[in-house]
């Protein structure tokens, strides 16, 4: 069964903020990657905005090395670059100002698809969609791609969405939640939607409870001062977290379309239940040999900002009612590692001497490193000397199981910027799930704040605070082993 590829347009792509991190470590490389595999069509055009004094010349020289940089070495073919190279010009635009806007504006072809990606602060997103609109850069069909954060909180959130709702329709706005572009979530919704063999077992009936862990290694390094307004909640939970946990959660969707989906993941939303203070538990990670502690690092000792989170949460509907997920993520942890894990309840009667409790049954479905999907299901040990049970996995490594093509899987954001140019808003985030969720992450904020909860610390390298463990033990389960 082969789905036909939707075929690009040709397209004017304006990326605002083009000299930033964002658009030289993924953007540009991604696009690369889509015209080297032959994705892009050959009209296509990108166009880098900044304040910087730069001409062309410059700039895609700049480019160049940020192709060095950020892809693989070896992966680049010479000839491929030239022609990518060749695609690219650049604009001095102050998002703010006046200057610039009308040679983007002569710049634009007509008879293409246009989009702009706001790869900026937050702060900008509203003068530049103003300025687009009303200076007849942008027209109705035109999309506009906005980056993470969307909002603080719920009013800065609701502000953001009314903003840009006076420039730009629903339709055209694309809410970027880079998780969404990733394999193996996609993967996700296919082995649920595609297949017989898991949907009648998705509910609380067969599924005992669900862990959902982003770890990582590194701290907030020079991010310190951007982090400590944030936190882990705001970063991660929020947005990424949660939108995993809709994935998972969600009623099977009418069809594979943006709205139908992003309505099922908005009844998910909706049905969280508020979070018992007993129910959290915060960190920060201490000093240590490998580097100093979360305080030193933010300049800032009485900080009361997590960058560990773990939390039990319940979805109240007739599906969840009973089933816990576990959601955990963290900086300065053991690895590097984001996984799902979906763990099935015991067989009802065990007819083998085994203790209950094993829950050998888990799909696990990794992000990252090593995108693929295992499931757990328990045999026989080979061999003489009666029945013997163990554990093994069936295991479905991407790189394994698709052989060479495994190395075509795009990353995350050259996935989802074709989605832009083909316009198809299924895994972008709508206004309505963006306000949902932080309506329900705003009081849980409040509580803590409120309560003046300090984080515990930990120590670099574990797998969080001891206080995180008891979350599970107490309800006689465990976290899953944070593993590369
Ligand atoms: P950055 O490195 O600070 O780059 C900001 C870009 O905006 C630069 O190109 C800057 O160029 C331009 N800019 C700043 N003020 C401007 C103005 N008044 N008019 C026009 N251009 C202006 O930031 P970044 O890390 O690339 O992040 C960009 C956005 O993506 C942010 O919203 C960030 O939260 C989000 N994001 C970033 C990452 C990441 O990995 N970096 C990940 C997720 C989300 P000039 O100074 O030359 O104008």
């Amino acid at each position: 069964m082969v789905a036909r590829i939707i075929p690009v347009e040709p397209f004017d792509l304006v990326i605002f903020g083009g000299t930033g991190d964002l658009a030289r470590r993924k953007i540009f490389p991604g696009l690369y990657r889509r015209l080297a595999d032959g994705q892009m069509p050959a009209e296509a055009r990108l166009i880098g905005a900044a304040r910087a004094e730069m001409d062309d010349a410059a700039f895609r020289a700049s480019i160049a090395v940020a192709l060095e940089e950020f892809l693989p070495a070896g992966g680049l073919d010479p000839a491929k670059v030239a022609q990518f190279l060749d695609m690219i010009s650049f604009v001095q635009i102050d998002a703010t100002g006046d200057a610039g806007w009308s040679v983007l504006k002569k710049k634009m072809r007509r008879d293409v698809v246009h989009a702009f990606y706001f790869s900026v602060a937050p702060s900008l997103f509203e003068p530049i969609a103003k300025r687009l609109k009303e200076r007849g850069i942008a027209g109705s069909a035109a999309r506009i791609v906005v980056e993470k954060p969307f909002g603080h909180d719920l009013d800065s959130a609701r502000a953001l969405n009314r903003n840009l709702a006076c420039y730009f329709d629903e339709a055209q706005i694309y809410r970027i939640d880079h998780y969404l572009g990733k394999e193996t979530v996609q993967n996700l919704m296919a082995v649920r939607f595609g297949n017989m063999l898991f949907e009648p077992l998705w509910n609380s009936q067969y599924i005992d409870h669900i862990q959902i862990t982003v770890a990582e290694t590194v701290g907030v390094g020079g991010r310190g001062e951007y982090y400590d307004r944030v936190g882990a909640m705001r970063d991660m939970v929020q947005n990424h977290l949660l939108q995993l946990l809709c994935l998972i959660a969600m009623e099977p969707p009418a069809r594979y379309d943006p709205d139908s989906v992003r309505d099922e993941k908005l009844k998910v939303i909706r049905a969280l239940d508020s979070v018992e203070p007993d129910d959290i538990v915060r960190g920060q990670y201490a000093g240590g040999p490998d580097g100093p502690s979360y305080l030193e690092d933010v300049g800032d000792a009485k900080s009361r900002t997590e960058c560990f989170l773990a939390m039990r949460l319940g979805v109240s509907n007739w599906r969840w009612a009973g089933t816990p997920f576990y959601l955990r993520t963290g900086k300065r942890l053991k690895a590097r590692t984001s996984e799902i894990a979906i763990v099935f309840k015991d067989a009802p009667h065990s007819i083998f001497d085994v203790p209950r409790g094993r829950h050998s049954n888990i799909l696990s479905i990794r992000l990252q490193p090593n995108e693929g999907m295992q499931l757990g299901v328990t045999i026989k040990e080979p061999g003489p000397g009666g029945m013997r049970l163990i554990d093994v996995p069936l295991d479905m490594s991407f790189a394994e199981a698709l052989g060479e093509r495994a190395g075509e899987i795009p990353d995350a954001y050259e996935r989802l910027i074709m989605d832009v140019i083909r316009g198809n808003q299924t895994l972008f985030m709508r206004g309505d799930e963006v306000e949902a969720a932080w309506a329900w992450t705003d009081p849980v904020i409040a509580g803590w704040e409120a309560r003046g909860h300090i984080p515990s610390p930990y120590d670099q390298g574990s797998s969080g605070p001891d206080d995180a463990l008891m979350l599970l033990h107490r309800d006689g389960r465990r976290w899953r082993e944070i593993r590369p």
